[in-house]
């Protein structure tokens, strides 16, 4: 997205006393980076009125027909937004798209509108105080709560973000109050709102606006996950956003830092102007690397992958150019409340991904439910699981699935029978032990036997089963278990906690958490050489694998697949491309050799620029 230029800008504003007004900074959130100068639009909507609860209907049936056409109101308005979608980029349809659909079953025979008619039958309601009543129960219902882990919180807070915005909806309409339009706001500027709904995001068009804040909202609701999806610079909770600036504020907006600058100065100008130049060429640069291979200065190719949490990363996977799928971290399928995903369901999902992916490899591992997550989970579908029992060192990742084989067998029956749409491999979580991979073989054979009796046709060689070295046992192991398993990936991010036995997801101690101890490394070392005595392929899919830095001592070590998030793919190919065989194979025999990660990142710096990624494993 094209941001202003400074010097296109109006002067800044000058006070009543004839001076310029001092620059100030606001901080917040930064969802979506990028550095854009620009003249600040502030757009408000008008508050709904407060609704009177104790106002009581003359008329029953009337009361029904308000609600009923209320209801048709905001089911048309859906579908004008979805028709809006059309013009909007790949990469922002499917996200919203998903949220539109949540929307138009909550407008259709819902609970909520089913609660609201029976409120107003039974309590004597008004439309208006059924609907407000009826939603803010629900959303209570459906609200976080302090046993959830933190990504269920979060969950269940854009669960009850779903309840308001159809209750806001339904009643501006009972109320015949307008809806907020961007379609008439100043085109270029930085769009500014007390408060930004998915709804919202869905109405503006990513040209329009050079970017967007709001003085409310969280990095992982529906609104700022489009915001990502759009691309769009943008900051949230940008503390006193809507009382500290006045339409038409010159500003410069820090989607990376979530630093907001009012009244930039003369320096502060400069030096936006500076960082925006850089960010053109890092975007230039991107762009042309894309197209190129991922080869070190003598010729020998790197494969580099991506690791995928969402099936809505697609686009940006094609984009960064990735030759295929690294990691599938199939965990997304099973976070829905209520019943897990059937066999159906999966493998809709699995067939529409590798069919994506058009012939590139696409590695999928079954479910990883680690710590307490899926132990609680499971428990409240009632399935029989020992009290206690869950955390990093209980019952996770292979353990839970070999203790539940039927959530295995459903999966496996899923990812073999997507199989059938391109270049699948399975992959197995936290393995620790043969008899593991024994036990998940067994059962993969088995669900393949029971598929082709079912007259589903597999290819003669089932899709390589391969593992992921995550535990410190794994790698100690690692010349057993590759007997046993057709690949095997590195998982840094568990293998250095439990190598280290520092917490990978506290900032507590996060200086300790580091790829770099010796401690690590040499399990790293001990695996790969495994892998390569035996001929097996080898990556690594932890974050490790994302760092420029890291590449040349990973590809000294012997490894030519990586395997990480996808706009890294970029940063870590640069790397490679001016590294040298000789140069990374020197760099990992003094590397084995150094005791302190902190000296070793020292010598990576030196081997490797950084790219401007940092991650928490060095
Ligand atoms: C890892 O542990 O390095 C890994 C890739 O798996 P996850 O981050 O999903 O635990
Ligand atoms: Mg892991």
């Amino acid at each position: 997205m094209d941001s202003v230029n400074a010097t296109d800008t109006p002067p800044a504003r000058r006070s009543r006393t004839g001076k310029a007004p001092q620059m100030k900074r606001l901080h917040g959130r930064g969802i979506v980076p990028g550095i854009v100068i620009a003249p600040v639009v502030l757009a408000d909507e008008k508050p709904l009125p407060e609704i009177d609860r104790t106002a009581t209907p003359g008329d029953i049936a009337e009361e029904y027909s308000r609600l009923d056409a209320a209801a048709e109101q905001s089911r048309r308005q859906i579908a004008k937004l979805r028709h809006k979608l059309e013009s909007l980029p790949e990469t922002g349809r499917e996200e919203i798209d998903a949220l539109l659909q949540v929307y138009e079953r909550m407008l259709g025979r819902s609970r909520l509108l089913r609660g609201a008619r029976t409120r107003i039958a039974t309590g004597a309601m008004t439309a208006e105080t059924a609907v407000l009543t009826e939603s803010e129960a629900l959303a209570a219902l459906a609200g976080p709560h302090p046993a959830m882990t933190e990504e269920e919180q979060e969950t269940a807070a854009r669960r009850v973000g779903e309840f308001h915005e159809i209750a806001r909806r339904l009643l501006r309409n009972l109320t015949g109050l307008s809806f907020r339009a961007f379609g008439n706001l100043p085109e270029g500027g930085i769009l500014a709102v007390e408060q930004l709904r998915p709804a919202d995001v869905a109405l503006i068009a990513p040209t329009r606006f050079a970017a967007v804040l709001s003085e409310s909202g969280g990095a992982t609701d529906h609104a700022a996950i489009m915001l990502r999806a759009l691309n769009i610079p943008a900051v949230t909770a940008v503390t006193g956003l809507t009382n500290g600036v006045q339409d038409g504020d010159l500003l410069i907006v820090d989607g990376t830092t979530g630093i907001v600058t009012v009244h930039p100065d003369e320096t502060a100008l400069a030096e936006a102007q500076e960082a925006m130049a850089a960010e053109a060429r890092a975007r230039r640069d991107i762009g042309r690397l894309r197209r190129l291979p991922a080869k070190l200065v003598d010729g020998e190719a790197v494969t580099l992958l991506a690791n995928m949490e969402l099936p809505a990363e697609l686009p940006q996977i094609r984009q960064n150019g990735a030759q295929g799928i690294g990691l599938l971290r199939s965990e997304f399928l099973f976070q829905e409340a209520g019943a897990l995903p059937d066999e159906e369901a999966q493998y809709a999902v699995y067939a529409s991904i590798v069919a994506g992916m058009d012939g590139q490899p696409v590695t999928i591992r079954v479910l990883d439910w680690g710590s307490d997550k899926g132990v609680e989970r499971l428990r409240e579908l009632g399935y029989d699981l020992p009290e206690g029992g869950g955390g990093a060192l209980g019952l996770r990742g292979l353990r839970l699935l070999l203790a539940h084989p039927q959530i295995l067998e459903t999966q496996f029956a899923a990812i073999l029978r997507a199989s059938l749409e391109g270049n699948v491999s399975v992959m197995l979580p936290m393995v620790t032990s043969v008899t593991e991979i024994q036990n998940c073989r067994d059962i993969y054979e088995r669900v393949a036997r029971r598929l082709r009796r079912r007259g589903v046709k597999l290819p003669a060689a089932l899709p390589p089963l391969g593992i992921m070295v995550e535990t410190p046992a794994a790698a100690a192991t690692a010349d057993m278990l590759v007997r046993h398993a057709d690949f095997l990936s590195i998982g840094t991010n568990d293998l250095t906690m439990y190598t280290l036995a520092v917490d990978r997801g506290t900032s507590f101690q996060s200086e300790l958490y580091s790829a770099l101890h010796p401690g690590v490394l040499r399990l790293i070392a001990t695996t790969v050489t495994a892998a390569l005595r035996a001929r097996r392929p080898i990556s690594i899919c932890g974050e490790f694998a994302a760092d420029p830095r890291a590449a040349a001592l990973l590809i000294g070590l012997g490894v030519r697949t990586l395997s990480m998030t996808p706009s890294a793919i970029p940063v870590v190919k640069r790397a490679i491309r001016g590294l040298s065989f000789e140069d990374c194979d020197a760099l990992q025999h003094q590397a084995l050799l150094m005791s302190d990660p902190l000296a070793l990142r020292a010598l990576l710096e030196t081997a490797a620029p950084s790219g401007g990624i940092a991650t928490r494993n060095g």
